[in-house]
């Protein structure tokens, strides 16, 4: 919406300095330039500038769900227990899950995720096919006691999130309402300007089948993802550890004994195989009874150290040889295939909290069981190996070295099947009559994650520099001058804003040109317009953020080159 922000008027403070806390380029900057303000840890207020971006992100986000035929809804953050109880969530969501009660005493949560809500929901609204297939979405404030919220707003405790649901009769129509959503994604993606890689992920808390990630590739980033220079493949590597690592003729793949410690932990077996403990290293293969169980350690961050050793070392006690492989390739290959996630012979859940659920895969008699629990289901015997992708290791699609690199999880998309829907008896009465069990997807967005990975990939060592679908403003207008450069900004300002631009001002009285580009370079609008010493014969200077290039033209060219 064309208007004009003036600086003189507006609430900004920025800051010369990082501030102290600060680990990551875009929450140095999103902090300095005053777009963002922490409230607590992981807790962040945005700020006029902030929240212009952020509602851009938002507007856009929107239409390319509205193109795709997805309802807006707005369900409650304050939810009863009850639901998450049904689906075994309330227990499994682990430390993560803000727990609450109410005057009475009763149980609460603050929503991490709603698949069980818009299950209930569609209960509730839906009861034929006719009312099928039908796809939901909201914007909405969601809530996550983050182990460690560092980062800004990368990995906030509060955060928002577009989330969406889908609801199908037939396994045809997920297929479909999985390829809209993914087709949406990389329009959107695409329109905000960012880099991104879609990649084969295992589907983790959620449960499900098949489930992709989309990726902004950026030092900052939490998961690391392997990239083939060759080919279109891409996967997070906890994806493709056993993929890399197959079975070779002596039934060995990747294994090898180790030099036993008394008690191996993450940091022992890091060690030995030359890692860092936080770095790529994903999963811990344990041998319960002759049955072995891969654990997922949450590699791509730092791993609570005390409580996996809770977990592990009273029982680790033996070393698993080659030879428990042999034969075994299954548990080393067929996780990721060209297609993506093709066959999943046991997925590691990774919830290290103590007394939580964190296993899904067979128990010890061999049957498929989900919610196993380390420690009461059975006793966690012996300790195997570690295995980890590294850079070089073959692609599974073409056989090329693989890249390792650093990225930021900006959306996620999953076929759910039909968990939630078992857990809520969720059926509409099919053509013929009978009874039909509802199909699920569940598709998430971090939108305040993504203004942060839109920082990290495209300022520079002077600031900020937004694409213009998402920037606070069209066109930075900066008074160089006194009075009467003011005066001349602000009639160009709003000649622009009749044009149907957003303008930012730089209207301040006192404040010297120095310190006024600096700020613009920093705020990182894609387009600078300076009314300086000659703009009382009509000349302004317009500089493009970006590229840094700069001309000198009459306001008229400046205005019409912006339009
Ligand atoms: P991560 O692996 O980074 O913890 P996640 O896999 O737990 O993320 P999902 O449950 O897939 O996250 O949620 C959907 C999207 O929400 C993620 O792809 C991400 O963009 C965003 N998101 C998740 N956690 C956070 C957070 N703590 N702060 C900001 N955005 C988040
Ligand atoms: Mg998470
Ligand atoms: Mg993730
Ligand atoms: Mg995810």
């Amino acid at each position: 919406m064309a208007q004009v922000t003036r600086m003189s008027k507006l609430m900004i403070k920025t800051l010369r300095d990082d501030p102290a806390d600060a680990e990551v380029l875009s929450h140095k900057l999103l902090v300095r330039a005053g777009y963002v303000r922490r409230t607590a840890a992981g807790v962040w207020s945005w700020l006029p500038l902030g929240l212009k971006v952020l509602s851009n992100v938002e507007r856009v986000v929107r239409e390319e769900m509205d193109a795709v035929g997805a309802q807006e809804v707005l369900l409650p953050a304050l939810l009863p227990r009850e639901p998450y109880e049904a689906t075994g969530r309330w227990e499994e969501y682990g430390a993560e899950l803000f727990r609450l009660k109410d005057r009475k005493g009763a149980d609460y949560l603050l929503g991490p995720t709603h698949e069980e809500i818009f299950t209930q929901l569609v209960k509730d609204q839906c009861s034929s096919y006719k009312d099928l297939p039908v796809i939901l979405y909201q914007i909405q404030t969601k809530y996550r006691d983050e182990a460690r919220p560092r980062a800004g707003v990368l990995r906030g405790r509060e955060f928002l999130m577009k989330d969406s649901y889908s609801f199908d009769t037939a396994d045809e129509g997920l297929a479909e309402s999985y390829a809209l959503h993914r087709a949406a994604y990389q329009r959107i993606f695409e329109r905000l300007g960012l880099d991104y890689r879609i990649c084969a992920a295992t589907a983790g808390a959620m449960g499900g089948s098949k489930s992709e990630e989309f990726l902004a590739p950026a030092a900052a980033g939490e998961d690391t993802f392997a990239d083939c220079p060759n080919c279109d493949y891409a996967a997070n590597t906890e994806a493709i550890t056993y993929a890399l690592k197959p079975v070779d003729a002596e039934g060995v793949g990747a294994v090898e004994e180790l030099d036993t410690p008394d008690t191996p932990t993450i940091e022992t077996l890091a060690a030995h195989l030359g890692v860092e403990a936080s770095a790529t290293l994903k999963n811990l293969l344990v041998k319960v009874d002759g049955e072995i169980f891969a654990i997922g350690v949450p590699g791509d961050r730092e791993v609570d150290m005390d409580k996996v050793e809770a977990h592990f070392a009273p029982a680790l006690v033996e070393l698993v040889t080659a030879e428990d492989f042999e034969g075994r390739d299954d548990l080393v290959r067929g996780y990721v295939g060209p297609q993506g996630l093709e066959k999943v012979t046991y997925l590691a859940d990774p919830r290290i909290a103590p007394g939580t659920s964190w296993i899904t895969g067979a128990n010890k008699e061999g049957k498929h069981a989900k919610n196993v629990v380390a420690g009461r289901d059975f006793e966690v015997s012996e300790y195997v190996d570690v295995v980890v992708v590294q850079e070089g290791d073959p692609c599974p699609s073409c056989g090329a070295g693989l890249k390792l690199d650093r990225a930021i999880e900006i959306g996620h998309i999953f076929q759910l099947g039909r968990k939630y829907a078992d857990a809520f008896q969720l059926d509409v009465l099919g053509q013929n009559g009978k009874p039909v069990r509802v199909t699920m997807g569940s598709y998430g967005i971090g939108i305040s994650r993504a203004v942060a990975a839109l920082a990290e990939q495209s300022a520079d060592d002077k600031g900020l520099v937004w694409a213009a679908e998402v920037a606070p403003a069209d066109v930075h207008v900066v008074a160089a001058g006194k009075a009467a450069q003011i005066e001349l900004a602000l009639e160009v300002s709003e000649q622009l804003k009749a044009k149907g631009l957003r303008v930012l001002v730089d209207d301040r009285a006192g404040v010297s040109p120095g310190v006024k580009f600096t700020d613009a370079e920093l705020i990182g609008v894609p387009k600078i317009l300076v009314a300086g010493r000659r703009t009382a014969e009509g000349v302004v200077e317009l500089k493009d953020r970006r590229t840094g290039e700069r001309e000198e033209l009459p306001v008229a060219e400046a205005v019409a080159r912006l339009v």
